[in-house]
C-alpha cells in the first residue's frame, strides 16, 4: 500500500502546486524513489485517460471512501500497470471487484478512439468535452422553500454565491464552491459539473430537485395557471411531474400516467418527498386513456415527455461521446409510438396548451413528429413562438420549426434536449375557457415560505436574456 499512498500524495501536491514530481518524490522519504518517481510519472501521463475510465464505471460513485488520486493510481496499476503485486492493502478486494467494469470502461474507450494500444490513447484526444462542462443544475422545490432560503443555506456551508448569471459562458466556467442563480430560471441553482448533492440534506428532504436545465423548460413552458387540470402523459420517475405541482402551488389536478409499476413506485417517494399532493397516478397506457371520458373534461393543459432514444442524454454522451445514434428500426418504432401519443394528446376536448419533449436529438423523433402532429390536426393546433432569445432553434424541416427548442451542451450549456409548444387555435365551442393563456416567458418567483428580501441580482425573468 505504501507505493500507492505515497503516490497519490504527491500527485495531489503537485496538483496543489506544492512542489515538482521529483522534489514531491524526494520529500516523500519513501525508500525506493525510482520506483516512486515512475509510477507518480506514468499515472500523471495517462491521467485523461485514468479520468475518462475512472468516470464512466463510476467508481469514485460507488466507493465513496477511495479518495480521487489513490483511485487514479491504483487503476493505472491494475489496468497500464504492471497489476498489483501485494502492496494495494485494503483497496485491493475493492478495485477487485470493479476491475471487469474498469476493464470494460478502457476497452470501449480504445474502441471509440478507433486505437489499439493503450499509448495511442494518449494522443487521441481525452481531453473533456462540452459534456463534461455542463454545470450541476439544481431545481429549488418550491412547494416546499424558496431559492434565497437555500442560496442563504449554501452561504452557511461555505459555498460562495456569484449573483444570477448573465452569460451562459459564467455557468460553463463555475468552480470549486462558488454556485449561481441561473439567467433564466428564477428557481434554478448552478453548481459546478462536479458537485454531488445526492447527499446533501436539503435534496434528502425535497427541497432541491436535481434536474437538468433543459428539462425543466417543458413544466415551465406548459406554465400552467394554479387551480387548472393537467396531464402528464408520460411521467415517471416523475421530475417533471413535481415541477408542474410546483407551478400549480399543489392547487388544481395532474393526472399522471406511465406503463412501468417500478417507474412508478420511485415515482410516488419522489412525489412525496417533494410534498407533492395534487397528484394522481396511474399505471396506464396513455394510448388507452379515453379523451371523452368526464374526469379529463377540464384538461386544458397536457405535457407529452414520451420515452425516446435517449441520445441527447448527458450521461450518455460523457460515456459513449458519439455513440448515442439509435439504429433506424429502433428510431422508426420510437417515432411511431411519439406520433400516436401526440395525436391522441391533440384530441383531448379542452386542451388549450401541449409541450411535446425529448432528450434526444434525433430530427426523426423531434421536428418530424412534430411536422406531421400539426398536419394531422388540421389547423386546429400550431406552435407557439416560445422563448425568442433561446440560442438554439428546431431544426429547418417545415415553415415554423423555429418554434421548437433544441439544446445541447455546445449551444446551451445543458445536456441535448427538444421542446415544442402547441398552442389551441381556436376555443373548442363546447367548452367555455373562463382563465387567460398565460404567457409562454417564465413566470415571476411563486409566493416564497417566508418574507422575501429583495435579492441583489433579482431582476424580471421575463426581460432576462437567456443566453
Ligand atoms: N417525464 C418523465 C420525467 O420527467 O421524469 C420522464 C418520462 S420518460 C422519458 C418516458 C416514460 O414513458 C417512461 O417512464 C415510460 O415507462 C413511459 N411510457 C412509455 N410508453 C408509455 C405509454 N404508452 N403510456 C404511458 N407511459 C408510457
Amino acid at each position: 500500500m505504501a507505493v500507492y499512498a505515497a503516490a497519490a500524495a504527491v500527485l495531489a501536491g503537485v496538483e496543489t502546486r506544492q512542489g515538482s514530481i521529483k522534489g514531491l518524490v524526494y520529500a516523500s522519504r519513501f525508500q525506493n524513489v525510482k520506483q516512486l518517481y515512475a509510477l507518480v510519472c506514468e499515472t500523471q501521463r495517462y491521467s485523461a485517460v485514468l479520468d475518462a475510465v475512472i468516470a464512466s464505471a463510476g467508481l469514485l460513485r460507488a466507493e465513496k471512501k477511495l479518495r480521487p488520486h489513490l483511485a487514479k493510481v491504483l487503476v493505472y496499476e491494475l489496468l497500464l500497470g504492471r497489476g498489483f503485486k501485494g502492496g494495494a492493502g485494503r483497496w485491493k478486494p475493492v478495485l477487485d471487484r470493479h476491475q471487469a467494469r474498469l476493464k470494460a470502461e478502457l476497452a470501449r474507450l480504445k474502441v471509440r478512439r478507433g486505437v489499439s494500444r493503450n499509448e495511442d490513447l494518449l494522443d487521441s484526444g481525452c481531453k473533456p468535452g462540452p459534456a463534461s462542462q455542463v454545470p450541476r443544475f439544481v431545481r429549488v422545490n418550491t412547494l416546499k422553500t424558496c431559492a434565497d432560503d437555500v442560496i442563504d443555506y449554501f452561504k452557511r456551508q461555505g459555498f460562495s454565491y456569484q449573483g444570477r448569471a448573465s452569460s451562459l459562458e459564467e455557468l460553463r466556467v463555475l468552480k470549486g464552491k462558488s454556485f449561481l442563480l441561473d439567467p433564466l430560471l428564477s428557481e434554478l441553482l448552478v453548481f459546478p459539473a462536479q458537485t454531488d448533492l445526492h447527499e446533501h440534506p436539503l435534496y434528502q428532504a425535497g427541497h432541491l430537485i436535481l434536474q437538468d436545465k433543459a428539462s425543466c423548460l417543458p413544466a415551465m413552458l406548459l406554465a400552467p395557471t394554479p387551480g387548472s387540470h393537467v396531464i402528464d402523459a408520460c411521467a415517471a420517475p416523475g421530475n417533471k411531474t413535481s415541477h408542474l405541482a410546483a407551478l400549480l402551488k399543489n392547487q388544481g389536478k395532474i393526472f399522471a400516467f406511465d406503463l412501468d409499476a417500478k417507474r412508478l413506485a420511485s415515482m410516488a417517494t419522489l412525489l412525496a418527498r417533494a410534498g407533492v399532493s395534487c397528484c394522481e397516478l396511474a399505471e396506464k397506457d396513455f394510448l388507452a386513456v379515453s379523451p371523452s371520458d368526464q374526469q379529463y373534461c377540464q384538461v386544458q393543459y397536457i405535457l407529452l415527455d414520451p420515452s425516446c432514444s435517449g441520445s441527447g442524454m448527458l450521461t450518455r454522451q460523457l460515456e459513449e461521446p458519439g455513440a448515442g445514434v439509435p439504429s433506424k428500426e429502433r428510431l422508426q418504432a420510437l417515432a411511431g409510438f411519439q406520433q400516436r401519443a401526440l395525436c391522441h394528446a391533440l384530441t383531448f376536448p379542452a386542451l388549450q396548451r401541449l409541450v411535446y419533449s425529448t432528450c434526444s436529438l434525433c430530427q426523426e423523433e423531434n421536428e418530424d413528429v412534430v411536422r406531421d402532429a400539426l398536419q394531422q390536426c388540421q389547423g386546429s393546433f400550431r406552435l407557439a413562438p416560445v422563448l425568442p432569445s433561446w440560442p438554439h432553434r428546431g431544426l429547418s424541416t417545415f415553415q415554423g420549426a423555429e418554434h421548437c427548442l433544441r439544446a445541447t451542451p455546445e449551444t446551451t450549456v445543458t445536456g441535448g434536449f427538444f421542446v415544442a409548444v402547441f398552442e389551441r387555435v381556436e376555443a373548442p365551442s363546447s367548452v367555455l375557457v373562463t382563465e387567460a393563456l398565460p404567457l409562454p416567458e417564465p413566470r415571476p418567483s411563486p409566493v416564497p415560505k417566508r418574507k422575501r428580501r429583495r435579492r441583489k441580482d433579482a431582476a424580471t425573468p421575463n426581460t432576462l436574456p437567456c443566453t
